[in-house]
Order: structure tokens, then C-alpha cells, then sequence
């Protein structure tokens, strides 16, 4: 969206494409003021199948098998969000991430691959690693990702939780020490009324535990007008508050966004990005790396590169993680580590992030190892000779880690065997009945 200072009327243009698009939607017309003020957005988003239909590019035959995606997968598009789309691209990364697709009737993948509900001792909260939690307060968002990882919970409608509902999450994490840093997501809780997210912050607060808090919200980059003084001043007064954003695709780094972003950076939010790797949308490296490098302009440091989870109806957005990888070589030495994500894929069944990236260790020994670097040089790394002398220690015991393969560094354990292992199980009836191994 190029805004005209000093022009009244402003008029969505139909994409940077240009006059080929003779594109004239309900809203062609609009003053400035209005379209920076988020309820204006809000309130002509496109949300309905007929909207769709008259858009550029969509073949009007198409109109009921968008009418049946959208009777499972709703839709809105933010004006702002749908400024960005170049029309005349029957592929444009950023249509892609707005407009529904036939191919989201798949019966490939799974609702709730990461078994978020399994790890939910409350409901809407999750309680998967030791010292941190993730809330989902609200299952509205101002646009609606193709690609969203929490597609299941469109279902349930366009509704927050009630006070009734958060209580329980405070309650839980006042029982639970443990958790210092919170996550606050959905849906995308900048959605909420400033007040509503007011409540949530101030109360999270209450609990002397909580260390941190994080917001995950997609607002800077599909609704930036929403990140106002009212909102900033609120934020200001809870910190440290984190945000984390979903910028997928460099051209989304406009300058209204990244204005966003720096209105948050003052108002002392550190904003830290996750892309999602999305095939036809991401998933070059060149791509990737120009979308980081404009991120660090932004001040925004690429934080997860996440691999596309396996939720039903976004089959067509995954790749192999072998693209991933590809993506990671390409980065790592060529660009400002600052740019450089951690490429992570959640596997399914709730065993949580894993990191994922190229190999550069080639082999170890006591006084070596052989390393690569960047270019393919391959070098002998000499170890440290200073084994006698001690580690350093913290100044009180601390908690031991928890982490179970550090606890087999440690030498705390000898093994750590799956359960429900045969050969294990055999040993144990071979044992109890005393007889001789054969
Ligand atoms: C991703 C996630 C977190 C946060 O993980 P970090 O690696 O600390 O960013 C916390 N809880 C759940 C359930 C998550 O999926
Ligand atoms: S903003 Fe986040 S929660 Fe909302 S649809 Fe997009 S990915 Fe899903």
C-alpha cells in the first residue's frame, strides 16, 4: 500500500501489478484516516464467498468449491493484507497465505498433530516443556493463514476466553512455580480489546513467578495500524513483554509494518520473528534470506524458521526437511548471523521442537576434530589441554537439569531405554525367575 500523505481519498490499488487489473472492490475508496484506523479494517475485511469471487484472478466457476472450503475453513482478509497481493501473479506468495484453496480438502494430516490438547492440564493451556506454558486466549485473528497450525480451533467460532475460563489458566500457573516465561497466543490476542488484554497482562503479573511474557501475534504484519499508542502504552506498563511475529515473505516487510514493529521496540517489546516455511510461498533460500535481512532493518530478529506442521488441509504448504536444511546452508557464513534462524520442526505426538541443520562436525577424537565450514574447507580443530582444571559453578546448587540425555553427559544415568523395550523386558523375566542368561 503506497499511502499518499496529504491525499484524502486513497484507492487500493489491485497490487503493485499495475492497470491489468481492472479490480474495483466495495472498499475502492476510502480516506487515509480510515484506512489506518484498525476498526475500519476489521470492519471490511473479506470474510465471504461472494467478496472472494469478485476478486482478480479467481475464476468465478470456482465460487462453490470456495463455498465449500470456506463452510469448513472461514476467511478474512484484512484490506491492508489484500493490498499486498499482486493479482496479476497467478502465484503470489502473499495470495497464497489469504485465499482459500481447493486443496485444503485433504484428508492428509491431522488436526492437532502436536497433541496441544493431550498437554493441556486446563483447557487452552499448555504445559508442554518444564519452565514455560502457552495460553490460547482468544480464537479470533484479524486474518485467517491458509497455513494456520491451529486451523482445529476455527471451529469453535470467533470467541475469547471468558474470565472464567483465564482463571483457571492463572490458577494453574500460581500452582506451578516452575513456569516463569508465558505465552500468550490463540488466534492472535492483539485482536482482544485493549482492556480484555489488559486483564490477561495484569494478572500474569500477579503471579511472582512469571519472569516473562510473550505475545505470538501476526498483527504487525497483517493489521500494523492495530499496534497504536493505546495499545503500546498498555504493553509498556507489563514488562517485560516479548513479541513474537509471523513475517513470511519479504514483500510482507512493508513500511507500515515495519513501523509497527518499531512502535513496539519503543514501548520496550523486543520483536522476534517465526516464519513458517511454506511451499510456493518461502521456500527458497534466496527468499528467506532477503525476508531476514529486511527483518534486521526492521529490527526484528528471525527467531524459528518452523517446518510446516502436518495439519489436515495444508498438505500443499509442506516441504521435505531436506528444504529446510537446503535453506540453512545457504545462510549460515553468507549473511549476518543475526539473520540466521533456528530451523525447527515440532514432530507430531507432542515431542516438542527439534532443532534441524546441516552437519559440521565430520569427526572427533580426543585431540581433534574435524570440522567444515561455510565454503566446504575442511579443517582440524585442536582441543582444549586444560582437562585437570575445573568447570565453572554456579554459586548456589541450582535445580539439576532436566533434560535427560544432558543427564546421561552428567553420568547421573547409564542409559535411557524406551519403554516397553522386548529385549529389557526379557532380561527383567529372566532375572525374577533366576534363571541363567543362555
Ligand atoms: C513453541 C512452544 C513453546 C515455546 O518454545 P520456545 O522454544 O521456548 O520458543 C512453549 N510451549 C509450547 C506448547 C510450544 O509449542
Ligand atoms: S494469525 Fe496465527 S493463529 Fe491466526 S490464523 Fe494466522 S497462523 Fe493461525
Amino acid at each position: 500500500m503506497e499511502t499518499k500523505s496529504g491525499e484524502d481519498a486513497l484507492t487500493l490499488p489491485g497490487g503493485t501489478g499495475g492497470d491489468s487489473c481492472a479490480y474495483d472492490p466495495p472498499w475502492a475508496t476510502v480516506t487515509e484516516r480510515e484506512w489506518n484506523d484498525y476498526r475500519w479494517q476489521i470492519a471490511n475485511r473479506v470474510t465471504d464467498v461472494s467478496q472472494l469471487a469478485s476478486l482478480p484472478g479467481i475464476d468465478p466457476a470456482d465460487r462453490e468449491l470456495l463455498r465449500r472450503v470456506t463452510s469448513i475453513y472461514r476467511v478474512g482478509i484484512t484490506p491492508y493484507y489484500l493490498s499486498l497481493i499482486r493479482f496479476d501473479d497467478p502465484a503470489d506468495p502473499i495470495a497464497l497465505q489469504a485465499i482459500p484453496a481447493v486443496e485444503e480438502f485433504t484428508d492428509i494430516g491431522l488436526d492437532d498433530p502436536l497433541d496441544e490438547e493431550k498437554d493441556m492440564p486446563v483447557p487452552g493451556l499448555t504445559h508442554r516443556y518444564p519452565d514455560r506454558c502457552l495460553m490460547v486466549v482468544t480464537n479470533y485473528c484479524s486474518m485467517y493463514c491458509r497455513h494456520c497450525t491451529r486451523k482445529r480451533i476455527w471451529t469453535l467460532g470467533e470467541g475469547s476466553k471468558t474470565e472464567f475460563e483465564l482463571s483457571k489458566m492463572f490458577a494453574y500457573i500460581r500452582r506451578h512455580e516452575e513456569i516463569r516465561d508465558v505465552i500468550v497466543s490463540g488466534g492472535d490476542p492483539l485482536t482482544l480489546p485493549t482492556a480484555r488484554l489488559e486483564y490477561i497482562l495484569k494478572n500474569l503479573r500477579r503471579i511472582p513467578h512469571v519472569e516473562i511474557i510473550r505475545i505470538g501475534s501476526r498483527v504487525p504484519v497483517v493489521l500494523p495500524m492495530r499496534i497504536d499508542a493505546e495499545m503500546c502504552g498498555m504493553l509498556e506498563k507489563y514488562g517485560p513483554i516479548w513479541l513474537n511475529t509471523q513475517f513470511n515473505h519479504p514483500r510482507e516487510v512493508t513500511p507500515e509494518a515495519a513501523a509497527a514493529c518499531d512502535r513496539l521496540i519503543r514501548a520496550g517489546v523486543p520483536v522476534n520473528n517465526q516464519t513458517v516455511l511454506l511451499k510456493g510461498v518461502n521456500d527458497h533460500p534466496e527468499i528467506i534470506r532477503r525476508l531476514n535481512t529486511s527483518l534486521l532493518k526492521a529490527k526484528v530478529r528471525p527467531y524459528y524458521l518452523f517446518q510446516c506442521d502436518m495439519v489436515r488441509g495444508l498438505e500443499h504448504f509442506r516441504t521435505r526437511l531436506s528444504r529446510g536444511v537446503e535453506i540453512m546452508e545457504a545462510l549460515r557464513g553468507h549473511s549476518s548471523g543475526l539473520a540466521i534462524p533456528s530451523f525447527v520442526v515440532d514432530v507430531p505426538g507432542g515431542g516438542g521442537k527439534i532443532p534441524i541443520m546441516p552437519n559440521y562436525i565430520l569427526s572427533m577424537g580426543e585431540e581433534r576434530t574435524v570440522l567444515r565450514n561455510y565454503e566446504g574447507i575442511i579443517l582440524s580443530y585442536e582441543e582444549a589441554r586444560s582437562d585437570g582444571r575445573p568447570s565453572a559453578r554456579p554459586d548456589d546448587a541450582g535445580p539439576t537439569p532436566r533434560n535427560d540425555v544432558y543427564r546421561l553427559m552428567t553420568g547421573e544415568v547409564k542409559s535411557l531405554v524406551p519403554a516397553g523395550n522386548e529385549r529389557m523386558a526379557r532380561r527383567k523375566r529372566r532375572c525374577e525367575s533366576g534363571s541363567p542368561a543362555t
